[in-house]
């Protein structure tokens, strides 16, 4: 677990006049789950993409608890990002599909066996631990995504519209889900949606952004008022 801080952040893409992101401030809090928001095109997947390291900061700093993470490549920030198009190896079983990176990570088969079957039995996955993705549900599939993620117990756990791809009334129970495994893992949580309820249900606190600035932060509670 850690803070994340985005300090004055700034992301310009090549050609552009305008920042895609400006300056953009947030202290986030050890173990808060906090979410981004806003229109298309506001600035929350290149914001989540410098913290991720898949995107340059062309000024600002961007720090993982005491650590300048700014320069760092993803590998090295320890973070773990769940994408919207969560693709599972097709070929490879649930429990395989979930200790890969740490397969590739060199970690030995009787510790990841223990971590995927722990991550498993966090997320009621256990009984579909042999099967293949294709004869898992979109929800099931969202939570093997997440799982994958998990084993690495990353200090930060970084998440892209990880919902679009679920139909109306699957996106309200995984929110729940999300939202309350994320309480019991206490991992610091950043969380990008268009969604406005989705934000107002599942954040700690919510960031709103728009045109690549952050008009404000606060907890749900204190936003009901505003549009
Ligand atoms: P959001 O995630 O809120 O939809 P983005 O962070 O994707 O917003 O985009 C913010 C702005 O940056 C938009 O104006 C978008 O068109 C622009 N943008 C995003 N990615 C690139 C890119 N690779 N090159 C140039 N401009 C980009
Ligand atoms: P390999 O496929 O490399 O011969 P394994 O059969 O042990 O080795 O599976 C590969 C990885 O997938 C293992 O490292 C293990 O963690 C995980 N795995 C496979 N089956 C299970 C299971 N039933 N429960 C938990 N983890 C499993």
């Amino acid at each position: 677990m850690a803070t994340v801080t985005f300090d004055n952040a700034t992301r310009i893409y090549p050609g552009s006049e305008k920042a895609a992101v400006d300056k953009l401030n947030i202290d986030i809090q050890d173990g808060e789950f906090l979410v981004l928001v806003g229109p298309s095109g506001c600035g929350k997947s290149t914001s989540l993409r410098m913290l991720a390291g898949l995107e340059d900061v062309n000024s600002g700093a961007i720090r993982i608890g005491e650590r300048d993470v700014t320069h760092l490549p993803p590998k090295d920030r320890d973070i773990a990002m769940v994408f919207q198009n969560y693709a599972l190896y097709p070929h490879m079983t649930v429990a395989d599909n979930m200790g890969f990176a740490l397969k590739i990570a060199g970690v030995n088969k009787a510790e990841i066996r223990k971590k995927v079957e722990d991550a498993a039995k966090i997320l009621d996955l256990t009984e579909y631990l042999g099967r293949k993705p294709k004869a898992l549900s979109g929800g099931q599939r969202q939570r093997v995504a997440m799982g994958r993620a998990i084993v690495r117990e990353p200090q930060v756990f970084l998440m892209d519209e990880p919902l679009s791809n679920l139909d109306a009334k699957l996106r309200v129970s995984t929110r729940t889900q999300i939202a309350g495994l994320q309480r019991r893992l206490g991992i610091t949580t950043v969380y990008v949606t268009h969604d406005q309820v989705e934000a107002m249900t599942m954040g700690d606190r919510v960031a709103v952004l728009k045109d690549g600035l952050l008009q404000q932060v606060d907890a749900p509670r204190n936003m009901y008022d505003r549009p």
